[in-house]
């Protein structure tokens, strides 16, 4: 900084200090004085820069413990620090850590909350000897990092689905048992049963709801009185002290009453899981094998009612079907008729047309995993809705694949829109080599389309969808099953089933 564009107070200053015009030795000085001084500006200018710039509070205490603000205009018409210096606890606080910085003499660090305009404030204040019998105390508004850390710490220790405890936690809650003597311990395992046959049909967004409401329902159960942990997908744990084997027993049954009773209202998805539980009694507990113990009688809880939780889930797939209004039970009722009829007229063996009377209910099955807005679109499907919709047959397989009831008709399934020509989907068999099942079928169902209103069009008569089936034997079906079908629907389809 040039002289000529100093400040005359600082001058004055300067002149005051270095006794210039004085007959003195300090002459001698004078430049390197004049130096120093200006250095010493020049830090003072950064100082006071530093402390316009740092958002901190800054305060200053002596020995006693008498604090006053550092910067008098930028404290004093703060409401932060109006607020602040009204808190008799917060300043008693602060007062025993300069006593504390005093005597151990080295800088102290605290941490405390004051109530400001509505919310809590976290703030963090240090302590630091100035060396003139004074102290600096800096306090800073800590808030925003406290809540982001608090935000960080739920998102580690919680599952961001369910909101329950990771696994993590759980596990070391249970090593935490290890060598220690209990009175009772009980752990509790749930596994959803089935999860990913209703990802695979009813899409993740449903089973990711299923998940959510079985840890609702364990949550309402368990909450307050054990230890609750998402394990693993779909496998929940809960630890919980104090129980006996009855009570526990009792508890798990109210998790899955209440399943129960969400099932009763539901209009769609059947939910099932099955648990296991253990309970330690008076001793040690081996940590190691206890959660193993749960687990097995888990599995062999599921093992149990592995084919009823199956079928049921099957069923509850027949009703979202219902609910979609693609399959009627008229309609399921009509096309089994049918098909039953022209297998007989052609001599079937009676395991053939029993499974074509269930081919005729269930063929559709792989719908429910189609969305709706392709399902329903009144107009043609563009080339990727196609793709979507063809689908539905492997969907459907898979279904089928995990009932008891459906499993012989899975292969029917999967081919049940295979052509006459092998231009149908999924594998283009043609043919003979499409089961005769399938070959039946597709006429039958492709009569009672036509004969049926769709949402991008009117139904057919009678007579005109006769003429259509006919038009397209040899490529779409199977000829000689055709002029079979034609005899055998000379007349409407309503006068064949009321004879
Ligand atoms: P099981 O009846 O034998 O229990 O069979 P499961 O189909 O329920 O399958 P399992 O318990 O062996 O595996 C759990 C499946 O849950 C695997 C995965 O497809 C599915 N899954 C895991 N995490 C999630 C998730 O966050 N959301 C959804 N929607 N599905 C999940
Ligand atoms: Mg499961």
């Amino acid at each position: 900084m040039k002289k000529s564009s100093q400040n005359p107070d600082t001058k004055l200053t300067r002149d005051a200090i270095i006794g210039l015009g004085e007959a003195s030795v300090r002459k001698n000085y004078y430049s390197e004085l004049q130096g120093k001084i200006i250095d010493l500006e020049r830090i003072n200018a950064r100082n006071r820069a530093i402390l316009n710039t740092i958002p901190d509070i800054l305060m200053l205490s002596d020995t006693k413990g008498n604090l006053t603000p550092f910067t008098t205009n930028r404290n004093t018409h703060n409401p932060f620090f109006i607020a602040l210096m009204a808190e008799v606890k917060t300043m008693a606080t602060l007062r025993e850590s300069v006593q504390r910085c005093q005597r151990d003499k080295k800088m102290t660090q605290l941490y405390f909350n004051i109530a400001f305009n509505g919310s809590t404030h976290y703030m963090e204040a240090r302590v630091n000897y100035t060396e003139f019998d004074e102290f600096l105390i800096m306090i800073r508004d800590i808030t925003e990092t406290k809540m982001l850390e608090n935000q960080l710490r739920h998102m580690a220790d919680h599952d961001s689905l369910t909101g329950l405890l990771t696994r993590d936690l759980f596990v070391k809650k249970l090593l935490g048992y290890r060598d220690h003597l209990i009175e009772q311990l009980g752990i509790v395992v749930f596994d959803i049963d089935g999860l990913k046959m209703i990802n695979d049909t009813l899409g993740h967004y449903i089973g990711d709801q299923v998940i959510k409401t079985v840890a609702e329902q364990i949550e309402i159960v368990f909450s307050g009185v054990g230890f609750l942990s998402r394990l693993s997908g779909d496998e929940f744990g809960v630890l919980i002290e104090g129980v006996s084997e009855a009570e526990l027993d009792q508890l798990v049954k109210k998790v899955i009453d209440h399943v129960d009773a969400i099932n009763e209202r539901s209009e769609s998805v059947i939910i099932s899981i099955s648990f296991g539980y253990a309970v330690a009694e008076n001793g040690y507990v081996d940590v190691d094998s206890f959660y193993s113990i749960a687990d097995n009688h888990m599995y062999q809880n599921k093992m149990f009612k592995a084919t009823s939780a199956r079928s049921s889930i099957v069923k509850t797939l027949m009703k979202t079907l219902q609910a979609k209004d693609f399959i009627t039970e008229g309609h399921a009722d009509r096309m089994a008729s049918i098909a039953t009829a022209l297998g007989e007229r052609i001599n079937l063996s009676r395991h053939i047309i029993d499974r074509l009377h269930l081919l005729a209910k269930f063929h559709d099955i792989g719908k429910v995993g189609i969305p709706d807005n392709i399902l329903n679109k009144p107009g043609k499907l563009d080339p990727n809705e196609y793709k979507v919709m063809k689908t539905h047959t492997h969907i459907g397989m898979r279904i089928a694949l995990e009932s008891v009831d459906l499993q012989d008709i899975a292969n029917l399934i999967y081919h049940h829109h295979e052509r006459w020509d092998g231009g149908g989907y999924p594998e283009g068999l043609s043919h003979t080599d499409i089961p005769i099942e399938c070959r039946i079928l597709s006429i039958v169902d492709s009569y009672d389309a036509m004969t049926n209103d769709r949402p991008y069009r009117k139904a057919l008569t009678h007579e005109e969808a006769i003429e259509e089936i006919k038009k397209n034997a040899g490529t779409q079906f199977d000829p000689e099953l055709v002029a079979i079908f034609c005899d055998l629907i000379s007349k409407p389809i309503s006068a064949l089933l009321f004879d």
